[in-house]
């Protein structure tokens, strides 16, 4: 399989694989969609690695841990894909509460989100509280005990989660009232692709109804902020220069890699077009890039490509 994608592998290709020397992969769209393997990519990361290029993967999804990816990775054929290569934003918010914000150790973090942020915390010997406890499962009742804040909560970490309720949300407004407590937010993505085709709402959308409500802005520690890349950047040792961003969506992937200066001061992003962004939203967007509200020309990528699997297919722009 290895020795087809080789032969397949054209000029222009070629000319962007020589052109850098590390990899940045954005993950459900480009290496999966929700739990299936997209064709063709794992054999042209291997043929990456063959040629001594270096790779990571940065998922803006919070809901999970590095250990989980690990064993996705596995499961999905990927079998060389270390812990220290994967970014998911559990990991991020937990990395930025102890390498910028200096979080003691043994602090406790309240939790609006799923487990994978539970977990990072922990291996960062945070406690967290709130999260998936069941406590706070219940119906909303206003004399609660548990609607005191916790004194020794010294920051709290907002994501994606499937358990959100007005028990919780009550609670995490009622940390981030004092303006001091660090406010962190894991993604701004609004909607994620679903099984069987579904659009659901992702992590930003939490965190954006805890914005408003809060009156406050978080610190975005997932794509496209800048403190992402440049704690990736550091951990990895890769040289901003020779690296490049794949990703399939433009608010967050794409402008990703082209304010993060990647290969130079003009950025340097990879489109694919196997997720979130479509052929025609793509041309639409060219054709004019602040026609569409969402998007502006900080979100145009310097290549495009149908799949990362088929590299060949490599449109030059
Ligand atoms: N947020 C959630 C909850 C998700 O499930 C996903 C994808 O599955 C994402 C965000 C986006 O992840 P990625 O950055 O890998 O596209
Ligand atoms: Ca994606």
């Amino acid at each position: 399989v290895l020795l087809k994608t080789i032969a397949r592998v054209t000029d222009a290709a070629m000319q962007l694989i020589n052109k850098y020397d590390n990899f940045l992969f954005d993950c459900d769209g480009v290496i999966w969609l929700d739990d299936v393997a997209i064709k063709g990519v794992k054999d042209t990361i291997e043929y990456l690695s063959l040629l001594n290029k270096q790779v990571a993967f940065v998922t803006n999804n919070s809901s999970r841990s590095r250990d989980y990816y690990m064993k996705k990775f596995e499961r999905l054929g990927y079998t060389n894909v270390s812990k220290d290569r994967i970014f998911p934003t559990s990991y991020a918010a937990a990395v930025h509460l102890n390498n910028e914000l200096d979080i003691p150790e043994g602090s406790k973090v309240w939790v609006l989100g799923d487990h994978g942020i539970e977990e990072e915390l922990r291996e960062f010997n945070y406690i967290p509280v709130g999260g998936s406890s069941v406590e706070l499962d219940g119906p909303f009742d206003d004399n609660s005990p548990l609607l005191v804040p916790d004194p020794e909560v010294k920051a709290t970490v907002v994501g994606s989660t499937k358990s959100i309720n007005y028990m919780r949300i009550s609670l995490t407004l009622q940390y981030l009232l004092d303006p001091k407590m660090p406010f962190i937010g894991t993604n701004i993505d609004r909607v994620y692709p679903g099984p069987k085709g579904l659009i659901l709402p992702a992590g930003g959308s939490v965190v954006n109804f805890m914005e408003y409500t809060s009156h406050r802005d978080c610190i975005n520690v997932g794509k496209p902020s800048r403190i992402l890349l440049d704690d990736i950047l550091k951990i990895c040792r890769f040289e901003r220069e020779r690296t490049i961003m794949v990703g399939d969506t433009l608010y967050t992937d794409i402008k990703f890699g082209n304010d993060g200066e990647l290969g130079g001061t003009n950025g340097s992003s990879l489109l694919v077009l196997t997720g979130q962004t479509k052929k025609l939203t793509l041309d639409k967007f060219l054709e004019d890039p602040n026609e569409v509200a969402v998007f502006d020309d900080t979100m145009i990528p310097l290549y495009v490509i149908n799949s990362f699997g088929d590299i060949i297919e490599l449109i030059n722009r």
